[in-house]
């Protein structure tokens, strides 16, 4: 579509009047008018074309305008477009044995959700059912959503602004962050030791046999980046079978090839007892999310009744939504393809440290990255501090600003540059996204002391 000036100023002006945008000022936003988007690239409707480096909100894996998708979604609203949660359909089976078969032999039974927060509530109201506890453990560094219960036990300083109404029965402890350890630690696994054995006493004071469950995502997103040091899992699997605790993994963000296997948590090793899903599952383009779980938890509910319900739990065309992308997954070898891309990308990000002394930490899995830039790396100094203030964010802004001016989209938080782009993304479209946010590093440079 060819859109005069008049139309373009009355889009973005319905926009900004009469729709209100997500966690920001609505006065001062100057968000892109998006028109359109084709594999790794999104453009607007001025004709400028972006690299997306997020895949939006670290969903879109599958890139943009995947017709295949299309194709699906559309022939399940010509055949079926909708029925209420209590029938059965091809699409809802389909995927409930697709996401069976990826999380062998763990998890067995899926309960759809309509995103990744909505994922997340219904895993803490089954947490607490079945275990006859309320309290739920999580890390400060994390992010599992906004809803109420979703943000109550992430540790986001977003939840400040509903602190005083929490969810009651959050508890929270530090992450094994090395590069930043809150425990000295000359070593990952030294830092993840002392991490795990710090959530083990802090359970321990909290009454254990209140803990109904420990949430973390499968590797954290939004926090940065953070990586588990290796042994962190297998050491928190131990304090979850020691005290009769369950363990849930958050994949929304990190599940679906994102870091090269299906889910992030593969990297380790551990069975987790239920896991969230959502984002990836349909590449975004309708939304869905899920929670599954292991047999003993599916078989409580043979002879009780499930205490979860939605009216557009299962919705049979984001589940046909799904199918397609899954189908996508295997059939475009994206995993691999994020395994060969991910050491594609670190090669030259190293490249980067060595011209760009902004960079102090370069975290990455797969294709979820983060660089994390610094003032001075010997200090660490942030380039931005954890929740910071607008006034220290004057850096950050610049090197985002011209990110964006150089026609790049991407996640840009505090001192984090994500590097998520989606997995079917090319080594010569990497370069040229890296070669974007080489020239804005080095506005970062200037800073460094
Ligand atoms: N969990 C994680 C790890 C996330 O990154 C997010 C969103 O960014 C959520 C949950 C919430 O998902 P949604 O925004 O679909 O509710």
């Amino acid at each position: 579509e060819t859109y005069t000036d008049t139309d373009k100023d009355q889009i973005l002006q319905d926009n900004l009047e009469h729709t209100l945008f997500s966690w920001s000022k609505q006065t001062g936003l100057n968000p892109i008018s998006a028109e359109r988007a084709e594999g790794v690239y999104l453009y607007d409707r001025d004709g400028k074309r972006y690299i997306d480096f997020s895949s939006q909100l670290m969903n879109v894996n599958i890139g943009h305008g995947d017709q295949r998708v299309t194709e699906a979604v559309a022939a399940q609203m010509r055949e079926l477009s909708y029925v209420y949660p209590g029938m059965i359909t091809k699409a809802r089976g389909d995927l409930g044995r697709r996401l069976a078969e990826i999380t062998a032999p763990n998890l067995t039974k899926a309960f759809f959700t309509l995103g990744g927060a909505e994922a997340i509530e219904n895993a803490i109201k089954l947490a607490r059912v079945y275990t006859g506890r309320h309290k739920i453990v999580s890390l400060y560094q994390s992010f599992h959503g906004a809803s109420y219960g979703a943000l109550s036990v992430g540790g986001d300083p977003r939840k400040f602004a509903v602190d005083s109404q929490a969810m009651p029965g959050t508890v929270h402890v530090e992450n094994p962050y090395f590069y930043r350890c809150p425990w000295y630690s000359e070593t990952p696994e030294q830092c993840a030791e002392r991490a795990a054995a710090a959530m083990e006493r802090i359970i321990g004071y909290e009454n254990p046999g209140s803990v109904a469950a420990i949430i973390m995502e499968g590797e954290s997103g939004t926090s940065g980046c953070i990586k588990y040091p290796p042994t962190y899992w297998t050491r928190v699997r131990e304090i979850c079978d020691k005290h009769g605790i369950l363990l849930i993994a958050d994949e929304v963000m990190s599940g679906f090839g994102r870091t090269g296997k299906w889910f992030g948590s593969d990297h380790h090793g551990v069975k987790v007892d239920i896991m969230c899903m959502a984002k990836g599952i349909t590449a975004g383009y309708l939304p869905l999310g899920a929670v599954m779980v292991d047999d003993t938890i599916a078989h409580h509910f043979d002879d009780r009744p499930l205490p979860l319900g939605l009216t557009y739990s299962a919705h049979p065309v984001s589940c046909a939504a799904a199918v397609a992308v899954l189908d996508i997954y295997e059939e475009d070898g994206l995993l691999d393809n994020t395994v060969q891309m991910g050491k594609h990308l670190d090669k030259r990000v190293a490249e980067l440290i060595e011209k760009h002394p902004s960079i102090g930490d370069w975290r990455n899995t797969g294709l979820f990255g983060c660089l994390e830039l610094v003032k001075n790396r010997a200090t660490k100094e942030p380039m931005a501090p954890w929740n910071a203030a607008p006034s220290q964010m004057d850096i950050m802004n610049k090197v985002a600003a011209r990110i964006k001016e150089l026609g790049m989209y991407t996640f840009v938080r505090w001192n984090y540059i994500f590097i998520a782009p989606p997995l079917n993304i090319t080594k010569d479209e990497l370069d040229e996204g890296l070669a974007i946010i080489s020239e804005a590093l080095s506005i970062a440079d200037e800073y460094v002391h």
